[in-house]
């Protein structure tokens, strides 16, 4: 492969042997050493029409698979993050949420939350239950709790 211009920039685009992350069927491969061009200024990959070939070949007849390895997975979006973490909450009754205050005034314990006073009283008494932003302020505050001790 000779060296060429990138599409997307000035850049020189020359030949690699990067380790690629290949989908394939909705699984992932990752397949060694393979030859690609690589633009030395943006960072482009440019896949050969027989490179991209031969992956899908390797990703598809799966003889010259030799080892697995397991790899972290993680979530950007914090909404979904929140949401993961909600699951390892039990909801908190009345009197859960009134020990976990103990002898703080409610004034102080709502503010540390961050919910209103208000709020926390009617959780105490059982007049409302835990939901929206202030059951996310509650799981923050305890996840916070759990992770300091
Ligand atoms: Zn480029």
């Amino acid at each position: 492969m000779k060296a060429y211009t990138c599409e997307y920039c000035e850049g020189r685009v020359r030949r690699q042997i990067v380790d690629e992350d290949f989908r394939y069927r909705g699984e992932l491969i990752l397949i060694q050493e393979v030859p690609v061009g690589v633009c030395d200024r943006c960072g482009s990959k440019y896949y050969p029409a027989q490179v991209l070939k031969k992956m899908q070949e390797i990703a598809r007849n799966r003889d010259q698979i030799e080892d697995r390895i397991i790899v972290p997975v993680a979530r950007f979006t914090e909404k979904l993050k929140t949401r993961s973490t909600t699951k390892s909450f039990e909801p908190l009754t009345p009197a859960q949420i009134r020990r976990l205050r103990g002898e703080k005034p409610r004034e102080e314990f709502a503010r540390e939350i961050g919910v209103s006073p208000q709020t926390l009283y009617r959780w105490e008494l059982g007049k409302s239950k835990p939901t929206g932003l202030g059951k996310t302020a509650l799981e923050t505050y305890l996840s916070r709790k759990a992770s300091n001790q």
